[in-house]
């Protein structure tokens, strides 16, 4: 029988509800936003959005890569809408936020990968909401990494994330238009460029990795400089996504913690729902 039949207790999830949660859905559909949250069918949904809190997905929800883990479609994407800005930053002043996670599909069309949109997001969010701390969740930047870099200079946010997500082992199979490299060298850049912004990273458990190859991703990461490293179970997010292959236990999440910290990293995040966005705000060392 397939792992996935036996959903542990340990994953069941409420469904979201409540005033917040109906606020924040409403605010995101009303400024036609796009969210990681619904795109990514994540689990956290009831209490991030019940805490009034969502992941803005910018330069639309279709992607130019065809990763087997993620159920975003996969097309050709419009052109980036002039319009968002102002529209995150009117969600950041509805919904009263200090922290804004702010990601976006990969967007290989573009000369400079998304890089001038996510600053201009950025830019007028900061123009309109006082004190509005941001965290990135950035795609690899193929070709235009250095370039990519040079733009958002002008729009540091205070953690800079992206995401390696699972062992190399696994790319081929799950992440193919992916590349483990390149995905360590713009974080490598990054922190060259911006030694006082926070580098971030985000691995999957359960999609078949080995342990060992784990620890050398951990090992990797802070190789690089990498400050924070977020941990989750995989969970497949629709039918066309690969099959989970193991479901880790909270305890094994929690030894995870412990082996991250020992490594080095400032902030980590080890649990069976972590996602990279998930209580991002929360100084958990
Ligand atoms: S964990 Fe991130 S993607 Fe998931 S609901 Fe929360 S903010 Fe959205």
């Amino acid at each position: 029988m397939s792992v996935e039949r036996r959903l542990p207790q340990w994953l069941k999830r409420r469904i979201g509800s409540g005033e917040t949660f109906g606020h924040t859905a409403r605010m995101v559909s009303d400024l036609g936003l796009e969210t990681i949250c619904t795109n990514a069918n994540c689990p956290n949904r009831g209490e991030c959005w019940g805490r009034g809190t969502a992941t803005v997905l910018i330069l639309g929800n279709v992607c130019t890569r065809n990763c087997r883990f993620c159920s975003v479609g996969t097309g050709r994407p419009l052109p980036p809408d002039a319009d968002e800005p102002r529209r995150v930053a009117e969600l950041a002043r509805q919904l009263k936020l200090k922290y804004l996670v702010i990601t976006s599909v990969d967007r290989d069309d573009l000369a400079d990968g998304g890089a001038g949109h996510f600053r201009d997001v950025i830019t007028r969010c900061r123009q309109e909401v006082e004190g509005l701390q941001f965290e990135l969740l950035v795609p690899d930047f193929r070709d235009s990494q250095d370039d990519s870099i040079a733009i958002l200079t002008d729009a540091l946010p205070f953690v800079f994330g992206h995401n390696v997500e699972t062992a190399p082992s696994q790319y081929a199979r799950v992440r193919p238009g992916g590349d483990y490299g390149r995905s360590l060298r713009l974080l490598a850049k990054a922190k060259v460029a911006w030694p006082d912004v926070q580098t971030k990273s985000s691995i999957m458990l359960g999609l078949g990795e080995r342990e060992e190859e784990v620890v050398q991703v951990l090992t990797d990461l802070r190789g690089v400089g990498c400050d924070r490293v977020a941990m989750g179970q995989y969970l497949r997010p629709s039918k066309e996504s690969v099959e989970v292959a193991e479901y880790v236990t909270p305890e094994r999440f929690a030894w995870w913690a412990e082996k991250a910290k020992s490594l080095g990293f400032s902030w980590v995040m080890a649990s069976p729902f972590t996602r990279s966005s998930f209580h991002a705000e929360q100084d958990v060392t």
